[in-house]
Formats: C-alpha cells, structure tokens, sequence
C-alpha cells in the first residue's frame, strides 16, 4: 500500500495544500493520503497562531468527506520537535506493510539536504515534490545520493501561504475560497486569526 504524507504547520490549511495532496495522489497513484500536523516544526520554532487544537480541527474540516483523504494527529500525540526522521521510523514499526511518500512544496525540495538524518530518512521512504510559486524544484539542486528518493508532480501554481492568509485577515481582507469552506467557518467562528 502507498500513502502519502501530507506534513505541515498547517496554521491555517489552505488550498494549496489541498492541491497539492491531490495532485500527489493522482499522479504517484497513491492509495490514500493523511494529513498530519506537526507539533513544533524543527524549521519553525515560533509559536503557531492557532493552537494545536485549532489547527487540527480546520486539518479535519478541509478532508471531511474525502475518503481518500484522512487526518493524522500522530506528531501532535507525540509532541516536541517534529523531526521527520523519528516520526518516520515510528511509522513504520506501527504500519509494516506501508510505504509512505511524503509530500512537500518546491521551499522543501529545495531544502531536504538540510533535513535532520536525511540520508537515513530518504532509505526510508520516498518523497513527492510539488511545484511552487518562487521555487523550482529541480532534481538538479538535489545531492545524486537523494535523486533516487523523489519524483516530481505537477500541479496549478498556487501562489498562497498560511503567512499570506493570517497577513490577510489580519488587515480584515476576505480568505473565502483561500481555504476550503469548512474552515472559513471555522475561522470565522473561533477568531483563531483575529476578527
Ligand atoms: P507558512 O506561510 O506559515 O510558512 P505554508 O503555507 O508554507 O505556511 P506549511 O503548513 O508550512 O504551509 O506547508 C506544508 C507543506 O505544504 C510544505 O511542504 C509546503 O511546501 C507545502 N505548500 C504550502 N503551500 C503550498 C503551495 N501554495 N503550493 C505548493 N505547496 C505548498
């Protein structure tokens, strides 16, 4: 079976990662992909705006009805730093029979030789890369010895970021169809981002 991972902040879900699971799972013929939020990012280590909470609560809004998409609090369970690597290794004595393929944005191609044990990480799994407005997510950029672990997909450039859209509500701009319906509301009501 090949899952794919849909890692993030996540703070808020937005369409372009939406997009960008579906694009994954359509193209590397994925069997299903789960969304899992991180706990505390190793390349973000300010505070989310939302709480962890909020966060997957819009992650289970934006998948409701998806079948094929599925919410996965596993690094939230877990806690700390999120390091993909150990998340990883868990995962796989949890689930034996999976390979995982985690999918990530041009920014994050760009910067896997850096990962925490990444040679390690990608004798582990594969990697899907998206493409991303600003970004070219070019095997030529990667070392050769992690060319073989990730394929590229293509997808509508999508030129949104989480930052974007707290930025937005923060100057009382609309985020509607930015985010998919369900977590509109879900801003609206909570004021996770401000009124
Ligand atoms: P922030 O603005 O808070 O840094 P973000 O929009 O980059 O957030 P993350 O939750 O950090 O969102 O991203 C999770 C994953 O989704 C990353 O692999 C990122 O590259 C990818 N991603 C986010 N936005 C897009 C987009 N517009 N197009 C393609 N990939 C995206």
């Amino acid at each position: 079976m090949k899952v794919g991972i849909m890692g993030g902040t996540f703070d808020p879900i937005h369409i372009g990662h939406m997009i960008a699971a579906q694009c994954a799972y359509e193209q590397a013929g994925l069997s299903e992909v789960w969304f899992m939020p991180t706990n505390v990012p190793p390349h973000k280590q300010q505070a989310t705006m939302a709480s962890s909470g909020q966060r997957w609560e819009m992650v289970c809004r934006a998948v409701e009805g998806q079948p094929h998409f599925r919410p996965f609090d596993f690094e939230l369970k877990k806690g700390g730093i999120s390091y993909t690597f150990d998340t990883i290794s868990l995962l796989l004595k949890e689930y034996p029979g999976i390979h995982f393929y985690y999918i990530i944005g041009a920014d994050m191609v760009q910067f896997l030789p850096k990962w925490y044990k990444i040679g390690e990480l990608a004798k582990l799994i594969s990697f899907i890369g998206l493409q991303r407005p600003g970004y070219t997510p070019g095997m030529e950029q990667l070392p050769e010895s992690l060319r073989d672990a990730v394929e590229l997909a293509t997808m509508p450039l999508i030129e949104l970021s989480s930052t974007s859209i707290r930025q937005r509500k923060s100057e009382g701009r609309t985020i509607r169809h930015l985010v998919p319906d369900r977590v509109h509301e879900y801003i609206e009501e909570s004021g996770c981002y401000g009124p």
